[in-house]
């Protein structure tokens, strides 16, 4: 486009128009100037033609007038624009000719165009640049001949017309100048804030800046104009503020999201996900350094922490600890939280096993420090599995598993351990899958028994039983207790198991037991997970209900460790079980905690004196001392002490000697199922 601006679209479409005027009327007038030209001359020439034909009729009437006629009509060279006249006599024969001395050279065509108008109507005539004046000279009754004058029309109208124009145009010129000089001043002091306008808004438009204002300027609607522009820009940059405001929200609330989907809340630690999409890049991009590998660290104890001391110091100890294990990480180690009390730290590269051992150790060391929480002091420990990505190692998950297999190995080993992952383990690993799989279908295909191993007094009377579980799987024949409760815990399935034996229990004492011999307490093993089921009290009472027998009959163990896992859980679940009249025994004695002061704050009936104390009497002072001083102290705390795992008979001795009166082991009985136990008791009553 040519024109890119109104104001000069306007200025030249005035500037048109004025000269488009200016020009018409100059011609307009140059017209009307050549008419009134044209009826002058005509008048002027038949006034002249009148004043000849009269004075022609003396000259006529004369006999010899030829001298007198030429003289007459030469005077008529004083007319300059009188091309020629032409005498006839009656019978239109001339009888004389004038040609104007500026038409002479035309003479010829004079000629042919002078005998034209020959036996015309008299008159005036106007044709073609010429007028044309027929003559009758003589009265109409006495004609003595006629007249005829053609005068130039184009000549002088043109000379006429020339000095009109010549003396016309100037003024009409500064006229038509002065016009649009003053059009130009007044329509740019209109037009040029729209101008100043429109720069102003394309101005906004390029920096987005809503806070600019443009003065107002002009008159009438443009000042309205310029003053709804303003307003229309401030409403704007209100909009604008608002909109950016809830931008900033978006995009804080994105980062948030972005934080949230990839890191711990708590922590701050990578979270799983990201951990995974960051190793799965790392592994199958070829970035992988030689060494590369991912411990898989997961803290022992936390989970009393988190109990007896709540869940707040709980996460707090969780941060200290992600804090800690960020200061072993090398500048390209990755730590990550897996969940729980789970960690993952890659290690980027590394030259050796030793490399990594010492690494390890120096975790496991670290994390052994006590942390101080809300003035707690707290000791916690580590166990560390280690898998190296070996080339042909392409999935995150198998890594990690690799890492949690070898985890798996340092716990089992015992607190605080490291351990490489070997295929090995693998079979460990799968057997616990096996088992746990295996687990689902057990119950409803009825592959669990109850065993039962007499308590005995020293003399071998049996005053009570302990209910094991026993398992033979379809798929994987017989599976140890101590192997498979710990992974149906792991698994979630215990409490089934639990509710099975209960079950059976009642049952073979309401069928069997009490017949052999009457009120002999079974004790039934619990797990900590037991303790938390809300309706496992319920589901306790429905089974003496349904079985119709009393609640003193049955007893429940559960292990210091379980106990202890969560205090008040478990102190509410006794405290309701001792009420219906059972008694609770604290299972494996002396294997859980250093600390002995809690035995004060629970319900407890009996205390389970653990195997590896009776294996040790005889063995040295020290250890004899040592069950002497359990002995002493559940008797002191009013708690009956029970020996488990007597397999000699001074074993024995030492315990009757030293005030234990039951003891429960291979040296009586092995547990036995239910047929064999009862014919045992039987033997045993005399
Ligand atoms: P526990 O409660 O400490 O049970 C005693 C374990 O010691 C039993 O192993 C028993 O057979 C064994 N034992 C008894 N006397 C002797 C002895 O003189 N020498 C030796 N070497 N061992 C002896 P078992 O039946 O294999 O059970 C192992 C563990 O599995 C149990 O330890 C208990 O913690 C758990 N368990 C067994 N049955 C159940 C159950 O029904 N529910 C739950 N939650 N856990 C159970
Ligand atoms: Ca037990
Ligand atoms: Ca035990």
């Amino acid at each position: 486009m040519l024109i890119r601006s109104v104001r000069t679209a306007i200025m030249l479409l005035s500037l048109l128009f004025i000269l488009i005027v200016a020009l018409t009327v100059f011609f307009l007038a140059l017209s009307e100037h050549r008419n009134l030209y044209a009826k002058y001359v005509e008048n002027d020439l038949n006034a002249l033609t009148d004043n000849m034909a009269s004075d022609l009729v003396g000259i006529l009437s004369q006999p010899d007038f030829f001298f007198e006629l030429k003289s007459y009509l030469l005077g008529l060279d004083s007319y300059q624009f009188i091309k020629s006249a032409v005498v006839y006599d009656p019978d239109w024969q001339p009888v004389d000719i004038f040609v104007g001395t500026d038409y002479a050279g035309q003479e010829v065509s004079s000629h042919g165009e002078m005998h034209l108008w020959r036996e015309q109507k008299p008159g005036m005539y106007r044709e073609q640049g010429i007028l044309v004046a027929v003559k009758r000279i003589g009265d109409p009754d006495l004609v003595l001949g006629y007249l005829v004058v053609i005068d130039d029309l184009n000549a002088p109208l043109g000379n006429s017309t020339l000095n009109m124009a010549v003396h016309t145009l100037p003024v009409a010129g500064v006229t038509a100048l002065l016009l649009m000089l003053l059009f130009y001043v007044q329509g740019n002091r209109w037009l040029r804030p729209l101008v100043d306008l429109s720069r102003f808004v394309r101005q906004v438009e390029d920096t987005k800046d809503y806070r600019l204002k443009i003065p107002v300027a002009g008159q009438y609607e443009i000042a309205s104009l310029t003053d709804n522009i303003n307003s229309m820009i401030e409403a704007i940059r209100i909009e604008s503020d608002i909109n950016q405001e809830y931008v900033d929200l978006l995009e804080t609330r994105r980062e948030e999201m972005e934080y949230l989907a990839n890191y711990d809340h708590l922590t701050g630690l990578l979270n799983r996900q990201y951990f995974m999409t960051l190793l799965e890049d790392l592994l199958l991009s070829g970035k992988r350094r030689p060494g590369m590998s991912l411990m898989f660290i997961d803290l022992d104890g936390f989970k009393m922490v988190n109990d007896s001391m709540g869940h707040n110091v709980g996460d707090l100890l969780l941060v200290a600890v992600a804090e800690r294990l960020k200061s072993y990480a090398g500048q390209y180690d990755v730590v990550s939280r897996h969940g729980g009390d789970e960690f993952l730290m890659l290690i980027n590269h590394s030259n050796s096993d030793e490399e990594l051992s010492s690494i390890a150790g120096k975790i496991i060391q670290g994390l052994m420090q006590k942390f101080v929480i809300q003035n707690w002091e707290i000791r916690i420990s580590a166990s560390i599995g280690i898998a190296i990505a070996d080339a042909d190692i392409c999935d995150p998950p198998e890594l990690i598993r690799n890492a949690d297999v070898a985890m798996y190995h340092s716990k089992s080993q015992g607190k605080s351990r490291l351990s490489f992952f070997n295929p090995d383990m693998m079979r460990d690993y799968q057997r616990r899958i096996d088992i746990s799989n295996a687990l689902e279908s057990a119950l409803v295909d009825n592959e669990f028994s109850v065993h039962y191993q007499a308590k005995v007094t020293d003399r071998g009377r049996v005053i009570g039983a302990e209910a094991l579980v026993r398992w033979t799987s379809k798929t994987l024949g017989f599976v140890s207790p101590a192997e498979f409760i710990p992974i149906a815990e792991r698994a979630g399935k215990i409490t089934d198991v639990t509710r099975w034996v209960i079950d059976r229990v009642c049952r073979d004492i309401h069928e069997h037991l009490r017949h052999a011999q009457p009120c002999l307490p079974i004790s039934v093993n619990l797990s900590a997970f037991d303790l938390k089921k809300h309706h496992m009290v319920g589901f306790i009472k429905g089974a003496f209900l349904k079985y119709d027998i009393p609640a003193g009959q049955v007893e429940f163990e559960v292990t210091e460790y379980s106990y202890l896992d969560n205090l008040t859980v478990a102190n509410r679940f006794f405290g309701e079980i001792s009420a219906m009249g059972c008694r609770v025994a604290l299972d494996d004695f002396g294997t859980g905690y250093s600390s002995l002061s809690y035995l004060t704050q629970i319900p407890i009936d009996v205390i389970k004196i653990d195997k590896q104390f009776i294996d040790n009497i005889g063995k040295s002072p020290r250890d004899d001392a040592l069950v002497i001083t359990i002995i002493e102290m559940a008797r002191r705390l009013g708690m009956e002490p029970c020996a488990e795992g007597v397999e000699t008979r001074e074993q024995a001795e030492f315990l009757h000697l030293n005030g234990c009166d039951v003891m429960q082991g291979y040296l009586y009985s092995k547990p036995l199922p239910l047929m064999a136990f009862l014919q045992y008791v039987e033997q045993n009553k005399t």
